[in-house]
């Protein structure tokens, strides 16, 4: 069989089964299956494949026909051009967290040498890339599951990261000390339990609902964060989240609570998602 028609009929396989990109997923799944490059894939259509490489495929891709993520068969998913292993104890990285990254690179020179948490690190691709582009900068990646610091230990690791610890802990039990960070971000849990509607089966179905829910509206991590951000940051401290495109306004308020100066940056949909507090007031709540 040509690998044209290989590609044609997972393809068609695909857009049956209405899953997205169904060409695009088909020839990442093939090229994977074959150990080559997607680029091998367009520019060599004509080469065959044998029955055995054929099965690979197909298996492959009848994971996706039912479901499955594609990053989750491949095993990875870029983020912020680094490339990160995923499994399904790990939410998959998002295009929009990537503007948490540029806020803070906005924020902080590159050779600053500062301490931060991240905190709900999943495979840790938030903290792993502020460790890629802050060399002087420690970090702290913190994850209630064990499952996924494991992921995130692997992608430390696989990135040649030395300046991160990964660390247990939830939102109730954080394990850092008062007053030792300068910058604390999270893409925490925040999609309100009625609107699971909303959400796609493909991610009910395989991402941890762990990482995706909250009660509160989805915004009980947000305001936990928030509320213990005060103790944990140095003066002058920041801290930046991502949340809901509908969450701006409540998350702003929450943060006025503690912190001078507030605001929303948006995504290139011009959707609110990544808003931040600085600099910390000390304990406002407290002094009131
Ligand atoms: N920090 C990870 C991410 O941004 C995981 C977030 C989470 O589990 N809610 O993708």
């Amino acid at each position: 069989m040509l690998l044209r028609d290989l590609v044609q009929e997972g393809s068609d396989a695909l857009a049956r089964a209405h899953r997205e990109s169904p060409r695009l997923c088909a020839e990442l799944l093939i090229a994977h299956a074959l150990h080559k490059e997607r680029i091998d894939i367009l520019t060599n259509p004509d080469q065959s494949v044998d029955e055995e490489q054929r099965q690979r495929c197909l298996a492959l891709l009848e994971r996706k026909r039912r479901g499955e993520p594609v990053s989750y068969i491949l095993g990875e998913k870029e983020f912020y051009g680094l490339p990160f292993s995923v499994t399904k104890d790990t939410l998959i990285p998002r295009p929009e967290t990537e503007g948490l990254i540029d806020w803070v690179r906005e924020h902080i020179p590159k050779e600053r040498a500062f301490t931060f948490a991240d905190i709900g690190t999943g495979c840790g691709n938030i903290g792993l890339t502020l460790a890629t582009y802050f060399p002087n900068a420690r970090g702290i990646l913190l994850d209630c599951q064990c499952a996924a610091l494991a992921v995130a230990k692997k992608n430390s690791e696989r990135l040649g990261i030395r300046t991160c610890v990964l660390v247990a802990g939830d939102l109730n039990h954080l394990p850092l000390a008062p007053k030792s960070l300068d910058l604390l971000v999270a893409n925490p849990p925040y999609i309100a339990l009625p609107e699971e509607h909303l959400v796609m089966d493909e991610v009910l179905a395989f991402e941890p609902s762990t990482a995706l829910f909250a009660k509160k509206n989805g915004l009980f991590c947000l305001e936990r964060l928030i509320d213990q951000a005060p103790t944990l940051l140095r003066e002058g401290g920041c801290l930046c989240l991502e949340h809901g495109a509908e969450q701006g306004e409540s998350v702003r308020t929450l943060l006025a609570k503690h912190f001078f100066s507030v605001g929303t940056k948006k995504d290139l949909a011009g959707r609110e998602r990544i808003s931040y507090g600085t600099p910390c007031l000390g304990n406002k709540n407290n002094a009131t």
